[in-house]
């Protein structure tokens, strides 16, 4: 497909504004050359924008049951929530009594997120999962400084952790220290008490898990940490399972951060935007990053940066628009809502593991929560086919495919998160793209090596692409304008 830099003519334009009738100014640092910019008139670039949203799979055009990060149907009602003028025409300078609406949105947010999470006080400044987390270990770190317990150097990671979780650590000047998992997948006491002591500033834990399971000794597992003076972390980039069902603040977590784009009504992907709010109890709130809202009485709402708050991680007040789509969420489902869709993810979960396990090899037994994950290490030894053949495979037949090799304590791993918003149909239809796939593989593996078919480009190589991605257009001829 041509570029859109590769379309269009000289001087081709829609020209809607009319000629500017004041006398240009030229400070004297204006450009040389004009901007090589595309030509094309409104016709042309609609359809080329058309053409590319054609040649992409999103989650308007079928399933997309990607695991460990919650892709589903967002209302798009909460778009047009955020699109609202009073919430899109303010500047963050703004004198406060000209943004009150703003102010009071913030801190619904915070008081509607608290109470998912059980915690106390919470910051919408990080842009992301991974920046919340970091933000979060900063509290920790500014918390064990406070007390002069400088120490405390390590942070407990189980084997089964988002990367992002050791490497947002490291990056907060921390000594990971990584515990493997039981066979159930579940974190091995014995290998958290000997791992924890005077070194420990805290754990990172995502639960449930990154294989989909509720952590039964999750109270033991946190009772260990705080006796050994540390404190817990909870990775909620997932809230998809438990969301309005259990809250992480009550089962003994300090700290947590949200993936607002993945669970809360902002889709993921392709860039941004997203917001990771990180939220704590009490005893962290004086760190919390950026500024917090306040409101006197019944009167007015301020802005007020806490007392010994960690600085500023990113300008003003984090992607303000995405909050306002995840409380426009929050409260168009309500009290009753947010943990029907907690357990209806569940169930679906459980009705598409059902379905598939008498032909593929789930790598954990039993009830799963919001995602569950399948091993395909056998069908790899007996015929060559791996997870990621599978995985294109699916595209042929309309489905995006799960998360692939994570986590990377389940081999040839195919991670599967179907959401509340799919019905029952698309499950089983899911299923049978699933089998016959495996059919197909069985009577034919060289055909699964050739998956995808029908997609407008084949298997890309996706090492060449993240090692050596061309971001950047090479002109053919280097034309003065
Ligand atoms: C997605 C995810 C993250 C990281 O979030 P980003 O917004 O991509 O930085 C962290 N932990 C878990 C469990 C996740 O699924």
């Amino acid at each position: 497909m041509e570029l859109i830099f590769e379309k269009g003519a000289q001087g081709r334009k829609l020209s809607l504004l009319p000629k500017c009738d004041v006398p240009e100014k030229k400070p004297g640092c204006e450009r040389q050359k004009a901007l090589r910019l595309p030509q094309l008139s409104e016709n042309e670039v609609s359809r080329h924008y058309t053409a590319l949203s054609k040649r992409a799979h999103g989650v308007n055009d079928g399933f997309y049951p990607l695991g460990s990060c919650t892709m589903k149907y967002n209302p798009k009602v909460n778009d047009e929530a955020a699109g609202l003028k009073g919430f899109t025409d303010i500047h963050p300078l703004q004198p406060e009594h000209t943004v009150q609406g703003a102010l009071e949105l913030l801190n619904l947010a915070e008081k509607s997120f608290c109470e998912i999470t059980g915690m106390d006080a919470m910051s919408f400044e990080p842009a992301a999962g991974a920046h919340g987390e970091f933000a979060g270990l900063l509290l920790i770190k500014a918390y064990h400084k406070k007390r002069g317990d400088e120490k405390r150097t390590k942070i407990i990671v189980p084997d089964s952790a988002h990367g992002t979780n050791p490497a947002s650590a490291t990056m907060a000047g921390y000594e990971v220290v990584s515990i493997a998992s039981r066979e159930d997948g579940c974190v091995d006491l014995e290998a958290l008490k000997a791992a924890v002591g005077e070194d420990t500033a805290g754990l990172m834990l995502t639960n449930p898990n990154t294989v989909g399971l509720f952590d039964k000794n999750i109270l033991e597992i946190t009772k260990i940490v705080h006796e050994a003076g540390g404190l817990c972390y909870y990775d909620g980039a997932n809230l998809n399972a438990v969301m309005g069902v259990v809250r992480p603040g009550d089962m003994g977590f300090d700290v947590i951060h949200l993936n607002l784009h993945k669970t809360f009504s902002t889709p993921h992907g392709g860039g941004g935007p997203g917001s990771g709010p990180v939220g704590c109890k009490n005893i962290l709130a004086e760190f919390l990053p950026g500024e917090q809202t306040s409101q006197d009485g019944e009167e007015n709402y301020h802005l007020f940066r806490p007392e010994n708050s960690i600085g500023r991680l990113r300008m003003f007040h984090g992607n303000f628009l995405v909050v306002v789509r995840a409380l426009s969420y929050v409260l168009t489902l309500g009290r009753e809502g947010v943990p029907e869709a907690a357990k209806n993810a569940v169930l679906n979960a459980n009705y598409l593991k059902h379905l598939l396990k008498d032909d593929y090899h789930m790598a954990f037994d039993g009830l799963c929560m919001h995602e569950f994950v399948m091993s395909l290490e056998d069908l790899k030894n007996e015929l060559d086919v791996s997870a990621l053949d599978i995985a294109k495979a699916l595209l042929d037949y309309g489905i995006h495919p799960p998360t692939m090799y994570f986590p990377l304590i389940v081999h040839e791993a195919l991670m599967i998160e179907p959401t509340e918003t799919e019905p029952k149909e698309t499950l089983e239809e899911a299923a049978r793209v699933f089998k016959q796939i495996l059919k197909d593989a069985k009577a034919n593996p060289q055909m699964l090596h050739e998956a995808p078919t029908t997609t407008p480009v084949r298997r890309l190589d996706e090492v060449t692409a993240a090692r050596k991605p061309v971001l950047r257009y090479a002109f053919a001829e280097a034309t003065e304008e």
